[in-house]
């Protein structure tokens, strides 16, 4: 399959399963270029794609510094507390926060550079040891905090559940997030900003976009298999 197939394939997809779903804003598809050549994102970015989401700070930066300024980057990888300086201010989106301590420190480095930054909370929703993220009984102690930040904006919650072969089974985690987010806009200080739910990968998009999903983070369905001579050896950056 050529890219020009594949994200015509991920579209339509995208489309059959908004007409299922209760949502009738425009659902966002992030291309996950990790471990991606930059020239499958030219590629991609000629057929008219902009929005990019990467996981490590190396690899974002090598890449977006030989791309167009018009590509809107998505950081969702693991945050490491000494990257958060360099991450802010370099992408759109930061969907992979985990702790207050991530809050804190984007909230410090925005005001240092007279920045803003959108900010979505990962939350660990199916309470899986090996996965990051907040539990969905401390998401509420989260937000409090965040309704102090000035800079830091929480446009909405992240969630990458189990990779399962059935999608069904992803859903009623997807369902988990969706009735989590309506619940955090009622005490957030910008309901009108926390309107973002980013979930589903390539094994479950379609669920996770039937069930609420505003931002959807598809890699190999659409840009083909992974580098995997790189895959772990990016785990420092
Ligand atoms: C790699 C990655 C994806 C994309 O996974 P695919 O299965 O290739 O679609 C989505 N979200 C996160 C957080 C990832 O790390």
């Amino acid at each position: 399959m050529s890219l020009e197939q594949n994200l015509k394939s991920v579209l339509s997809v995208i489309d059959h399963s908004k007409s299922r779903s209760a949502f009738d804003g425009e659902i966002k598809l992030i291309a996950v270029s990790k471990f991606q050549s930059i020239n499958k994102i030219k590629e991609l970015y000629a057929l008219g794609h902009r929005r990019f989401g990467e996981n490590y700070l190396q690899e974002l930066e090598e890449k977006s510094e030989k791309l167009p300024d018009d590509i809107e980057w998505h950081f969702i990888g693991a945050i490491q507390s000494k990257k958060i300086k360099k991450i802010v201010g370099r992408v759109d989106y930061i969907h992979s926060v985990e702790s207050i301590k991530h809050l804190e420190k984007i909230e410090s480095v925005c005001i240092e550079q007279n920045l803003t930054q959108n900010v979505l909370l990962q939350v660990n929703i199916a309470q899986e040891e090996s996965k990051s993220g907040f539990s969905v009984g401390k998401i509420g102690e989260v937000i409090r905090f965040a309704n102090e930040l000035k800079a830091t904006t929480v446009v909405g919650l992240m969630a990458m559940p189990p990779l399962v072969g059935n999608a069904e089974a992803n859903r009623e985690y997807f369902k988990l997030m969706s009735a989590l987010l309506t619940q955090c806009r009622t005490f957030y200080r910008s309901p009108e900003r926390m309107i973002e739910l980013s979930m589903g990968t390539s094994s479950d998009f379609s669920v996770a976009i039937e069930e609420g999903a505003t931002f959807v983070r598809v890699g190999s369905e659409l840009m083909g298999p992974r580098d995997s001579s790189n895959e772990g050896q990016q785990e420092d950056n």
